[in-house]
């Protein structure tokens, strides 16, 4: 007798998850994606010997599935340092300061820079230990507050938050204005004060394919769309299916519109224009007034990303910001960014662009007040659904949703 078989839509890394789950059940799965490449948001293209991420992208270590499950010498991961430096203009000049681990050891790393106010130090550092005392899983048990509300409870001044909070949070919630739940700010803040922040030697498309592998190409169709008319009907091109189960791995295109948008900016220089494996956080990032948020150079971290003798440079600018200034297309993005890295690189007119991509639908939007502690797998007609759009919106996010979907598709065919 043939196995029962899961259908699941999407194959990014929460369909996949959930794939790899059902078939350490013992059941048999069957992934319909509608793309060319496997991964969903989490996709790496080979341009001129570069490897660009799709959007400025990074690896957790500190995430719990990350610990549990992930094989990052596999990978052959490589982390960026745990700091950060932050850029500023002062007296007409660009000045850079480094913190050197702002999650793991604030008030160390903040002393160093003489410039900070005590009270910020000391706020850090309460932060710090508030975090450091929970269980990493509890961090989305409590509070409905913004992100912004939440760090000014522990005394922070606005002048700290803008220079080093804000920018390095705009780039990962895709919000300026730190309106995300707290609790999302909770678990990533604890996450990186756990572990690193890494890039996979083929960039951040090697776990998906890592997974895809193990669970086998030949159970993935790719360029194919699918739609779930019911729990156990499976709709492809017109033509239904009755299946023994569905699972929808992807975002509905009624909430997709809904999600946070980036524009992300990929040069080719012929050095690295701030050695050392940092972020470079925009110390004086100001919604209106402009528009990086931070850059990175993945190249220092994993050599693979760009050609011998050659460093990829990446410019994350988050919706909102481009919104505020007006920047609608990809050449006023690049013009607006390369303006704004003069100020501080001069010589970016030696640098080649290679692309300027816009992400519409980057991450779903988890303000505050949003009940992150995800508890249903299924819509209201029984449809089972995964995606970080119904958990949080990181891989973790991604992944916990999956691993409920799959328990439920279990439970259903074996009662
Ligand atoms: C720029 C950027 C930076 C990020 N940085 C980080 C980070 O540093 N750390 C972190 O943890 N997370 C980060 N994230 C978030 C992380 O990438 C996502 O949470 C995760 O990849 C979501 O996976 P998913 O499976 O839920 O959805 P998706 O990756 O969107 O996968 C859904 C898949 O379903 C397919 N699909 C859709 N409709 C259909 C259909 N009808 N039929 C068949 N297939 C269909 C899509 O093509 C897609 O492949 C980032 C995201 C972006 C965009």
């Amino acid at each position: 007798m043939s196995k029962p078989t899961v259908h699941i839509i999407g194959s990014g890394i929460s369909g996949l998850r959930c794939a790899e789950m059902l078939l350490e059940f013992g059941l048999e799965v069957k992934i319909y994606e509608k793309s060319e490449k496997i991964g969903g948001r989490m996709r790496t293209d080979l341009v001129d010997g570069f490897l660009l991420d799709r959007g400025f992208h990074v690896m957790q270590t500190g995430y719990p599935h990350s610990k549990s499950k992930i094989d990052f010498k596999a990978l052959d991961a490589r982390s960026f340092n745990p700091g950060a430096r932050i850029v500023n203009i002062a007296g007409g000049k660009p000045r850079i300061s480094t913190y050197a681990d702002p999650f793991r050891r604030p008030l160390s790393s903040l002393r160093l820079l003489g410039a900070e106010r005590w009270s910020d130090l000391i706020g850090m550092a309460k932060m710090r230990i508030s975090l450091s005392r929970m269980d990493i899983k509890n961090t989305f048990n409590q509070g409905d507050a913004s992100t912004y509300e939440y760090l000014r409870s522990f005394g922070l001044s606005d002048s700290f938050i803008d220079r080093l909070l804000r920018p390095l949070f705009a780039g990962i919630f895709l919000e300026s204005k730190l309106d995300t739940s707290e609790r999302l700010f909770r678990f990533i803040f604890s996450s990186m004060s756990k572990g690193d922040m890494v890039l996979p030697r083929d960039g951040v498309a090697a776990y998906p394919n890592y997974l895809a592998k193990s669970i086998g190409f030949e159970r993935i169709s790719l360029s194919t769309s699918a739609h779930a008319d019911d729990p156990v009907t499976i709709n492809i091109g017109g033509h239904r299916k009755i299946v023994d189960q569905v699972v929808v791995a992807h975002t509905p295109p009624s909430e997709e519109k809904l999600m946070r948008g980036v524009w992300t900016v990929y040069f080719d220089s012929p050095r690295s224009p701030f050695p050392g494996k940092f972020l470079l956080l925009n110390g004086d990032y100001e919604i209106g007034k402009n528009a990086i948020a931070h850059m990175a150079v993945p190249s220092d971290v994993q050599p693979s990303y760009a050609p011998e003798g050659r460093s990829l440079v990446v410019a994350t600018i988050v919706g909102d910001a481009a919104d505020s200034l007006n920047l609608s297309n990809g050449k006023e993005i690049e013009s607006r960014a390369r303006k704004e890295i003069e100020q501080w690189f001069p010589d970016c007119e030696n640098w080649n662009t290679l692309d300027v991509q816009y992400i519409s639908a980057a991450l779903p939007s988890h303000g505050a007040g949003t009940d992150l502690s995800y508890s249903k797998s299924f819509d209201e007609n029984g449809i089972i659904y995964c995606g970080d759009h119904i958990a949080h919106a990181t891989m973790q996010g991604a992944i916990n949703s999956a691993e409920s979907a799959a328990k439920e598709a279990i439970r259903r065919i074996l009662t």
